[in-house]
């Protein structure tokens, strides 16, 4: 019996490919607008909601919440809080693999890129909830195994 290997396009098949993204130029404040009408907790920065050019998660924003900067944190640019160095993943990633990276950067996002195109992101409860539903699969195989 092969152990069947879950990929990050099911994830998506799932849950949808829709990916809220916002502008460097934006404000914190809308930001904040962005994270609290989606009810997320990150959001990938996008000009033109294809290229990424950074994310943006409620960390960011918290760990500057205690005022040592000089302008007021909701005045100022998602460019200066996000970051740039993203880690992605492909459509054809494992779920094992991003829970992996998830771990090991401590990040709870990860955008899903095809082609140098943003297609999609999960995020850490996504990849918890596919790798339960592989785990309960494989069970019920062995069950259904065993007792035959
Ligand atoms: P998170 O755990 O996703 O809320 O993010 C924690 C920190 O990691 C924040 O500083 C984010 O900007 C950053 N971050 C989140 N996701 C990613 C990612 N996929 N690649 C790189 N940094 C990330």
């Amino acid at each position: 019996m092969e152990a069947r290997v879950t990929r990050i396009s099911e994830v998506l098949n799932h849950k949808g490919s829709s990916v809220v993204t916002i502008a460097p130029e934006a404000s914190v404040r809308d930001l904040v607008a962005q994270l609290a009408h989606h009810r997320i907790g990150a959001v990938v920065v996008s000009r033109d909601g294809a290229s990424v050019l950074g994310i943006v998660s409620e960390r960011d924003v918290v760990r500057r919440l205690d005022g040592a900067d000089s302008a007021p944190l909701l005045d100022r640019l998602v460019s200066e809080l996000m970051t740039t160095s993203v880690v992605t993943c492909t459509p054809d990633s494992s779920v094992d693999d991003v829970m992996k990276i998830m771990t090991e950067r401590r990040v709870r996002h990860v955008p899903v890129v095809e082609d140098s195109r943003l297609i999609g992101l999960v995020s850490i409860g996504d990849v918890v909830l596919a790798s339960i539903d592989e785990i309960r699969t494989e069970r019920d195989q062995l069950t259904a195994y065993i007792t035959s």
